[in-house]
């Protein structure tokens, strides 16, 4: 046995942290809420905090309070390596959504000390401020401000339904730090993170290996028609904004479903999630119906012609009915590939391990895809039962918990000591 296959990270030790901590903010169905810049993030912050600070790490906050754990390594002089992920949730969040790859991280720390391992470049272990979006509706807040995509201004006057900003919240917790947050030098970020669909666990394998986010583009649409009687006007004479819209949703899904075979591994995802309906009364056929759309694909030439045609066969749907749409786009991002040399070793990190794995796109947003911006980054996925999360029920097994854990600690030290 080579002394490498002996730098085992402490899987015991990992799973009852990751209990630990699931217990701040924990729900009676098993879940956890522990919405961002509530009081039970800030428990949950000062937890992770004094962990940190238990085993030396030095940790810094940023004026978006997000959260460096800070580990010297032997050459000042290094960038750091960046890992971690997010502490806060959903309302009816999961024990491991973003908890994670914070602990995994903790877990990392822990064993290179156990070890007594310096590694070349500095280590930090990263916990962003609200990913989830769930109060401010703005997801990746945190990195997406220390990455420069967000103006730090505008995201701290973001209001929550009570009409509490931020930057108040922040304030309000004790979590305004002193730095700007803003990007600093980083040799390379690495986010563990569960899979959050189905794959991994249909394929029976420990490990995705991720290459990239996929493309997405989103549109607010309003269809107008006519409010009239339900029970006066014939077939003939209505303008039924509904029906038009329930037509496009139509359209959307079968856009979504001509991309594959009808699999578990099509690419295409088209979905409407919200929408209201005007006057939304039992005896008028509604006038107005406003929605959503949301198209991924990891193919921006698929997008790219989501874009061109689907307006126009939209449009032609709402002609067809009686009706007039307006569709305007609000959101268009380019796929965002992660980098090779990171995602490699990542790879050779599951190979050397033994741990079946598959390169995989990620379907969800991340904070690593912001980081993927202007730093290398990589991510690795882990199974989820069911590929459940954003649920209560959301479940993994330690030893997934552990297999990638141990493929993080391993793509950090690489990364870490790899030769400049
Ligand atoms: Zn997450």
């Amino acid at each position: 046995m080579t002394a490498r296959t002996n730098q085992r990270i402490d899987g015991v030790r990992l799973w009852d942290t990751l209990m630990a901590i699931a217990e701040i903010g924990g729900t009676p169905k098993g879940g956890v809420k522990r919405i961002t810049l509530t009081d039970e993030d800030r428990r949950g912050r000062d937890q992770f905090r004094a962990w940190c600070e238990q085993i030396g790490l030095t940790v810094r906050l940023d004026s978006m309070g997000n959260m460096f754990a800070r580990r010297e390594g032997r050459d000042p002089t290094r960038a750091p390596v960046l890992f971690g992920s997010h502490l806060d949730s959903q309302p009816t969040g999961g024990k491991f959504d973003g908890a994670l790859g914070v602990i995994a991280g903790l877990e990392v720390m822990r064993t290179l000390n156990d070890l007594g391992i310096v590694t070349e470049a500095p280590l930090e272990l990263v916990n962003w401020t609200d990913e989830e979006g769930t109060r401010f509706g703005r997801a990746m807040m945190g990195s997406g401000v220390w990455a420069g995509l967000f103006e730090e201004a505008a995201v701290k006057a973001l209001k929550d339904e009570t009409g509490v900003t931020v930057g108040e919240a922040l304030a309000e917790i004790g979590y305004v730090g002193a730095i700007p947050a803003a990007p600093f030098p980083a040799d390379a970020l690495f986010e563990l993170h569960i899979e959050q669909g189905p794959i991994l666990e249909a394929e029976a394998l420990k490990i995705g290996i991720v290459t990239g986010a996929q493309a997405q583009i989103w549109y607010e649409a309003t269809v107008t028609g006519q409010d009239s009687h339900a029970g006066t006007t014939p077939p003939v004479a209505r303008k039924d904004a509904l029906l038009t819209a329930a037509r496009i949703v139509e359209l959307v899904d079968a856009t979504m479903r001509a991309d594959g075979a009808g699999g578990i591994a099509d690419t295409g995802r088209g979905t409407v999630g919200r929408m209201y309906v005007l006057p939304n009364s039992p005896n008028v056929i509604p006038g107005e119906v406003r929605f959503t759309v949301d198209f991924r694909n990891p193919d921006d030439a698929w997008i790219a012609r989501i874009a061109e045609e689907f307006p126009r066969q939209a449009e032609a749907i709402a002609a067809a009915n009686g009706c007039r749409l307006t569709l305007k786009p609000v959101f268009r991002v380019p796929a965002q590939p992660f980098d090779p040399a990171c995602v490699a070793l990542v790879e050779q990190a599951a190979a050397k391990l033994g741990y079946a794995a598959r390169k995989m796109v990620s379907g969800a947003g991340h904070d690593a895809v912001h980081t993927a911006r202007i730093i290398p980054t990589a991510m690795i996925f882990t199974p989820c039962k069911d590929g459940l999360s954003h649920n209560e029920e959301e479940s993994i097994q330690p030893e997934e918990a552990e297999a990638g854990t141990q493929v993080l600690f391993e793509a950090v030290l690489a990364r870490a000591n790899r030769p400049l």
